[in-house]
């Protein structure tokens, strides 16, 4: 069984995901943790839980997203798993991260690409990867049909979705991201967004001002 715990990092509040099943097998989503401390918390609850971390998953790569990624992969000598669409904003996590006030000293030297072809497995659990740009390319959201479980990083929040006015960000295109790919999941499915509570597609179809009729 999928078990999943969440924790919030950085001043954005970043959601960064431990998932993990009985085998105790695990991956994470995202990588906000950006001071020791955030380091240490993550890293207690995994040594805790005796969890084996087998690869680190990026639903983009805006820079309160991926300040842990180097650690987190180094740590855990992992991949970091990513779309090749966001690499542009590797070049600049740099000049991101000084004008918000982050220190960022690397990037993760070890990406694997992935695109919808790839298959997210861990342990017992198996994963889909679903392309959804609109708030930056190279978004993707995480999808694990055995639990009705969905990763949507910065692209549905529970009753808002992602800003497309920062490079590469379009509404439109966001908005079919969501209809096509996210509102055609079952209705049931619980949705972790990058930022912010979890919510569901129902609720998101009703209640969602961008969407609610
Ligand atoms: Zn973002």
């Amino acid at each position: 069984m999928l078990e999943v715990k969440s924790f919030q990092f950085n001043p954005f509040g970043v959601n960064t995901y431990v998932l993990w099943d009985e085998s105790l097998s695990g991956i994470l989503i995202d990588s906000g943790n950006s001071t020791n401390e955030e380091n240490q918390r993550l890293l207690s609850f995994i040594e805790n839980k005796g969890i084996k971390i087998e690869g680190l998953y990026l639903t983009h790569l805006h820079i309160d997203h991926i300040l842990g990624a180097h650690f987190l992969s180094r740590h855990f000598g992992v991949p970091v798993r990513a779309h090749r669409a966001g690499n542009f904003l590797f070049d600049k996590a740099n000049e991101y991260a000084q004008s918000l006030g982050f220190s960022h000293d690397k990037n993760p030297d070890n990406v694997e690409y992935i695109d919808e072809n790839h298959r997210i497995a861990f342990g017992n659990i198996i994963g889909q990867v679903l392309y959804t740009p609109g708030h930056v390319d190279g978004s993707l959201c995480f999808y694990f049909d055995s639990a009705a479980v969905l990763f949507s990083g910065d692209v549905l929040f529970r009753q808002g979705v992602g800003r497309t006015d920062l490079e590469t960000g379009d509404y439109h295109i966001l908005e079919n991201s969501i209809r096509q790919k996210l509102f055609r999941l079952p209705d049931d499915t619980m949705v972790f967004p990058g930022h912010g509570p979890s919510t569901s597609i129902r609720f998101e179809k009703r209640y969602n001002p961008f969407f609610s009729e």
